[in-house]
């Protein structure tokens, strides 16, 4: 983004924020060689940020690859499309106002736990136990006891992801 003023390539974003329903992004940014302040506003499907990945590969953001997982993480869960959809659009709205344009692949996983946890932890410790690789099983198991106090169905089925992945058969 080319500052108005005195058209210098390099501007930094100093505010973020989504508008007209989430459609727009409008943001304040700063020109770093004269100083001048000024605020744009960009059709927020077009500044979904890329995705660097750990080899520091860049690649477009994917909301399909995205739902994929969702989907995977939840297979065989009490979970409906319609939260499935509300999860990921609450995921893209995070990632838009941030107003970065590239987001680190860690981020992204991040952001899918958090709504995971909301919506069912059994697809959240399947999700974590692949992403995350726990350090050590002691440390999963921890996790595990964090997320099922005061849920005794919960924990049996937490029991029961955890009982899968130490055999292989939860690894995905
Ligand atoms: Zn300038």
């Amino acid at each position: 983004m080319h500052c108005p003023f005195c058209g210098e390539a390099d501007t930094k974003v100093i505010d973020s924020r989504l508008v007209a329903e989430g459609d727009q992004v409008r943001r304040r940014r700063e020109c770093l060689s004269c100083r001048e302040r000024f605020t744009t506003f960009e059709n927020a499907e077009l500044v979904m940020p890329r995705v660097v990945k750990q080899d520091g590969t860049r690649q477009p953001f994917d909301e399909e690859k995205l739902r994929a997982g969702l989907m995977k993480a939840l297979e065989k869960r009490p979970v409906s499309i319609e939260e499935i959809d509300a999860a990921l659009n609450r995921i893209k709205y995070r990632l838009r106002s941030t107003g970065e344009r590239e987001v680190k692949s860690m981020q992204l996983g991040e952001e899918v736990m958090t709504e995971l946890r909301q919506l069912d932890k059994v697809a959240y410790v399947r999700f974590a136990s692949v992403y995350r690789s726990f350090q050590d099983i002691n440390e999963f198991k921890e996790e595990i006891e964090r997320l099922s106090q005061g849920n005794g169905e919960t924990a049996a089925d937490v029991a029961r992801a955890l009982a899968d992945k130490q055999s292989g058969k939860g690894k995905a």
